[in-house]
């Protein structure tokens, strides 16, 4: 009999499984629910791509081995995203300003541009480099046992239909229902972990004003330890001309969908550069919110699943998005899936804890990072910080104040926020020397911008801060 691979969900974490599996299959069906469109388009289904998304180096690395000969990178760029270092975006952490380092290095850039231009290549390149096709259906629970996994119910054009499957991949988003699905296999074990800060984010595309065209990417971050809720924003050069600004706040500071209250929530951030850049770019559309921020993870690898179901992308692990982690840990997942195939047969036991055990690498490390922030913020739900909680954030506070000053540490630091290296990392001997030894350089009093960037915020009027 064939060898057949169901995917549900066909969006990131989706298409990227099946760009995994593809080789190694007969055939890789995705079961997507919502229509996809034939362009770079906004879905029903995909409300948080009206947010702002960063791509990270080792999303992009994962995609590019998972897709070696599709070019998803080379196609964004073309398509006019932006490629960002992030040694040379302009950064206000809780410590102060960021040096500019304007060294460009591979690893340490990030892509900028809509989620739907990023969605739509990812597509394209899937589905016209792969035998992969995408089927309009949406998924209603499992098949099989609490042994094995067999299969999907699907429903698709008004009719229900079994759809036989030798591995099921739900990648279905942050609304999985495989808990549920698990439940009437009789799997009840999934242990589940959620940090919430009740953070709201806020966003809107801009026309980049004459003279700001090379504006870089803009970030202001909130202070998790003042005792108060967050306000964060981040400003991101994106295809067309346009920036998209995603404003945060956490429990007692959200955002609202008000145009004017966009304006005053960006002037009142911990700085407000992207209040005044903002207040001086025309508006392309309505500000869209979103509450979808809480932090919760699914360790499906610690418990007794079945046979032939792996779980990736947000259907394990939803993260504070500031952080732009998810599609990034998506593509990792899919890339564990695909060096797994390599070493064993998929229908070998084993095989999918393997993978779920391999996936659940970059999920623990963006959790760590996500979490270790957000459970500071006032009225957080979720777990209280212990005394290591503490000992670590006092430690990673001293560890911020010198990256503002010292290309190395900043360096480090980044490597472990784009998930490329593990944040136990942080906690090598040269860093904690570093710490110990406090800022290289005097702190920074204001923005470090060039000329060009300093001639446009100037032309605008002084800058209170
Ligand atoms: C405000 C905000 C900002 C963010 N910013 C960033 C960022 O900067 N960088 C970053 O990396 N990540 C960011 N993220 C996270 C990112 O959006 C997710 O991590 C990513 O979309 C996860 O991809 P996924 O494929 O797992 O799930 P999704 O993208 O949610 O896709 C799930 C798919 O499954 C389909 N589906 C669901 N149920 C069924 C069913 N039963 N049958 C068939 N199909 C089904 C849905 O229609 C959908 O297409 C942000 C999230 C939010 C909320």
């Amino acid at each position: 009999m064939s060898r057949r691979a169901v995917v549900i969900g066909g969006s990131v974490a989706g298409m990227l499984a099946a760009a995994a599996l593809f080789r190694s299959m007969d055939e890789v069906i995705v079961l997507e629910r919502d229509e996809l469109p034939d362009r770079p388009a906004p879905r029903k289904r995909l409300p948080q791509a009206r947010h702002a998304h960063i791509l990270l180096p080792s999303g992009r690395d994962a995609i590019r081995e998972l897709l070696p000969v599709a070019n998803v990178h080379g196609r964004l760029l073309a398509s006019g995203a932006h490629e960002q270092s992030m040694t040379d975006m302009l950064g206000f952490g809780p410590q102060g300003w960021y040096r500019r380092w304007p060294t460009v290095t591979d690893d340490l850039t990030v892509t900028c541009c809509t989620r739907d231009l990023f969605d739509w290549t990812l597509r394209e390149a899937v589905l016209g480099t792969t035998p992969v096709v995408v089927r309009r259906a949406e998924a209603l629970g499992l098949l099989g046992t609490d042994a094995r996994v067999t299969g999907v119910r699907v429903l698709a054009e008004g009719l229900e239909e079994d759809l036989r499957a030798d591995l099921v991949v739900d990648a279905s988003g942050r609304g999985s229902r495989v808990e549920h699905w698990l439940e009437g296999l009789g799997v009840t074990d999934v242990p589940t972990d959620e940090v919430d800060s009740g953070l709201v984010c806020a966003s809107r595309i801009f026309q980049v004003p004459r003279g700001a065209e090379d504006f870089p990417l803009t970030q202001i971050e909130a202070d998790p330890t003042a005792s108060r809720p967050g306000r964060s924003g981040t400003l991101v050069p994106i295809e067309g001309g346009r920036w998209l600004v995603t404003l945060a706040g956490t429990r007692g500071a959200e955002p609202t969908t008000h145009p004017d209250a966009f304006t005053d929530f960006a002037f009142r951030l911990r700085h407000p550069l992207i209040g005044q850049l903002v207040s001086a770019a025309e508006p392309l559309g309505e500000v869209s919110v979103s509450h979808s921020t809480r932090n919760r993870r699914r360790d499906f690898e610690k418990a007794a699943m079945p046979e032939g179901l792996v779980v990736l992308g947000d259907a394990v692990a939803v993260f504070n998005p500031v952080h732009g982690q998810g599609m990034s840990v998506a593509a990792l997942g899919a890339l564990a899936l695909s060096r797994q195939l390599r070493q064993t047969d998929v229908t070998a036991p084993g095989f999918a804890r393997a993978v779920q055990r391999a996936a659940a690498r970059s999920v623990s490390a963006a959790y760590a990072i996500s979490t270790s922030q957000d459970q500071w913020f006032p009225e957080v739900v979720g777990r209280a910080p212990t005394l290591v909680d503490r000992v670590l954030s006092h430690y990673m506070g001293r560890l911020a104040r010198v990256a503002t000053t010292s290309y190395s540490v900043s360096a480090a630091r980044s490597k472990v926020a784009t998930l490329q290296a593990e944040p136990s990392r942080l906690l090598n001997t040269e860093l904690l020397v570093a710490a110990l030894k406090g800022p290289v350089m005097e702190p920074l009093a204001g923005p470090p911008l060039t000329f060009e960037e300093s001639a446009f915020v100037d032309s605008m009027g002084p800058l209170a801060v």
